[in-house]
């Protein structure tokens, strides 16, 4: 289960940031998970709390924001969803695709409040 050392560095990242602002109260953490990153937010989730628990990010709500897969043909340039890591060019049928969506994993804001503080 990564989602536990994925947990703890969001968790670090977090009280980094905090400390730097001088944030007492940190009331949640919106992050980034790409469809293809590998990382199931419901074990996430929990895995936060695990990792939080006894500690001042006890109380904070992870905001988990899914980003969809996006893939985009070497060869005519078309941008589609792929199915999964599968990449086929729906236009000219080729393999030859890059993920340019899809795979992120970015802590995008820290909320103190109603107010974001990074
Ligand atoms: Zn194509």
């Amino acid at each position: 289960m990564h989602e536990l050392g994925i947990a703890m560095r969001i968790a670090d990242i977090t009280s980094k940031v905090a400390k730097r602002e001088g944030v007492r109260k940190v009331t949640g953490i919106n992050v980034d998970i790409g469809e293809l990153a590998g990382i199931v937010p419901d074990l996430l989730e929990f895995s936060f709390k695990m990792a939080t628990k006894n500690t001042s990010l006890e109380k904070t709500r992870l905001n988990i924001n899914i980003i969809p897969a996006t893939a985009m043909c070497l060869s005519c340039e078309k941008q589609f969803a792929p199915d999964g890591f599968l990449t086929v060019c729906p236009v000219c049928g080729t393999f030859e695709c890059n993920i340019t969506k899809g795979k992120e994993l970015n802590v995008q804001s820290i909320m103190s409040g109603d107010e974001p503080i990074e």
